[in-house]
């Protein structure tokens, strides 16, 4: 190095000498050239691009998971009775939704999704629970039968397709689909015939469930967009069914004797041929994985569904209370359907119980409500908006029971130019025979 080039300022950071670099800015004590200015610059500007990045990840607004509470009082307002399975449901809810948005640190623990199974007869809400969830929570919803189902290459609806239900409700948008809820009915419909595994393919039984207990564990499932049969030159949409939460619901009729059979020894001891509500009700709280088994399930499918809640039977008290508390009761909305005519309907309370009476002994549950309803008012929803001069229409106990006709009553504008009769608008329709 001549004594030249010693002399000569260099760039304290690359130590590149004066005339080596473009430009070098002095300070005190220290110079910087043109490429170490460079470099610092986009060192900075990196380190800020990671910080606005993170800021707009923090930004990004985490979806709200309601709380177990506030999911009851949701389903409250719709969904009468059946606190235990509402309970059961909104923590498996809670904790789904926990796993899938919150589940970021790298403890090891892996949360596994809770599936539900509901347990209970006909009509008693479990489909108006899962559909009222979803509505609640805002994902999509689909609705499946399981008896409509077989196991791929027979004759009968694909598993696959239930997830094609689930994307259409999301309007193709795979990602929301992903969140979304399945309710699968009747589950209890697929049992395997006996407790041992068949040697010969069970195809609506066992085959089914089989077929069932790979989505609902979590796989990544090609669906023909188009429905039907899958064929090999087709092209899928792949949906991961590991977020899906899946509620499946079945009446699992006689479960009670295979719960009793096995307590049978224990201090219950109802041998009484017929059982109270209160005593079915108490042995299905005693439900263990191993009474689905002896049903037919397949014990891997049980273990893909490890919240399982009973629901009650409706009695009449709780069927009134269907008829009238739900924001959108069935009661609540033919009023609507009258008063868009200008009419009032109006019920007496003994008709709720009539009523009430009516369907219970359909032995539907609350599912018979509307048909009755539907029925009894058929003929005044054909005649009354043709009839300006109506203000009230009241429906009695009698009018449910075909003994009396609902009473009219007129506009005051009407009465005077007599338009009333004084006699009642409608005949009493032919009610179905209730069986
Ligand atoms: P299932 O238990 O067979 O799935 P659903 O949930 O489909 O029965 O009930 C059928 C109809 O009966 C619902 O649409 C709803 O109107 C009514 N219903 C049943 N159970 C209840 C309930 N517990 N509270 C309010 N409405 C109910």
């Amino acid at each position: 190095m001549s004594k030249e080039d010693n002399k000569m300022m260099r760039c304290s950071f690359c130590g590149k000498p004066q005339n080596q670099v473009g430009r070098l800015v002095a300070g005190p004590g220290v110079c910087i050239c043109d490429e170490c200015i460079g470099l610092c610059v986009s060192i900075i500007e990196d380190e800020k691009g990671l910080g606005r990045r993170k800021k707009q990840q923090k930004a990004q607004p985490q979806p709200v998971i309601l709380k177990p509470a506030e999911i009851k009082a949701g389903l409250d307002e719709y969904v009468i009775g059946q606190d235990e399975a509402k309970i059961a449901l909104a923590v498996a809810v809670y904790n789904h939704y926990k796993r899938i948005f919150r589940q970021t640190d790298d403890s090891g623990v892996e949360l596994q999704k809770s599936n539900v199974l509901l347990l209970g007869p006909t009509g008693t809400g479990k489909t108006l629970l899962a559909q009222t969830l979803a509505k609640m929570l805002g994902v999509p919803f689909a609705i499946a039968d399981a008896t409509t189902l077989t196991e791929a290459g027979y004759v009968g609806e694909d598993v696959e397709n239930i997830l094609l239900r689930l994307i259409q409700a999301a309007d193709f948008d795979v990602n929301k689909a992903q969140r979304g809820i399945i309710y699968i009915d009747e589950l209890d419909k697929i049992a395997r015939k006996s407790e041992n595994p068949s040697i010969t393919r069970d195809v609506s039984g066992e085959g089914v469930q089989q077929a069932l207990l790979k989505i609902l564990e979590g796989t990544v499932a090609n669906v023909p967009p188009n429905g039907g049969r899958k064929h090999p030159q087709q092209e899928f949409i792949q949906i991961n069914t590991s977020n899906i939460l899946f509620i499946c619901g079945g009446a699992f009729d006689g479960i009670e004797k295979v719960i009793e059979k096995r307590v049978s020894t224990t201090t219950l001891g109802f041998s009484a041929p017929v059982r109270s509500k209160e005593q079915n009700a108490e042995l299905l709280k005693q439900l263990v994985p191993q009474d689905l088994v002896k049903f037919g399930l397949i014990p891997e499918l049980i273990g893909r569904l490890p919240v399982i809640t009973s629901l009650e039977a409706l009695d009449e008290e709780a069927l009134v209370r269907i008829l009238l508390e739900p924001k959108n009761s069935v009661i609540k909305q033919y009023k609507k359907l009258f008063e868009m005519d200008n009419i009032e309907l109006e019920f007496e309370d003994g008709a709720y119980h009539e009523i009430a009476k009516l369907a219970a002994q359909r032995k539907t549950g609350a599912r018979g409500l509307r048909g009755i309803i539907e029925d009894l008012l058929a003929k005044m929803m054909f005649e009354a908006p043709s009839d300006p001069s109506i203000e009230r229409i009241i429906i009695t106990a009698g009018c449910v029971n075909k003994t009396e006709q609902p009473t009219v009553i007129r506009r005051a504008a009407a009465l005077k130019s007599g338009a009333n009769d004084g006699k009642l608008i409608a005949e009493q329709p032919e009610m179905a025979d209730p069986a």
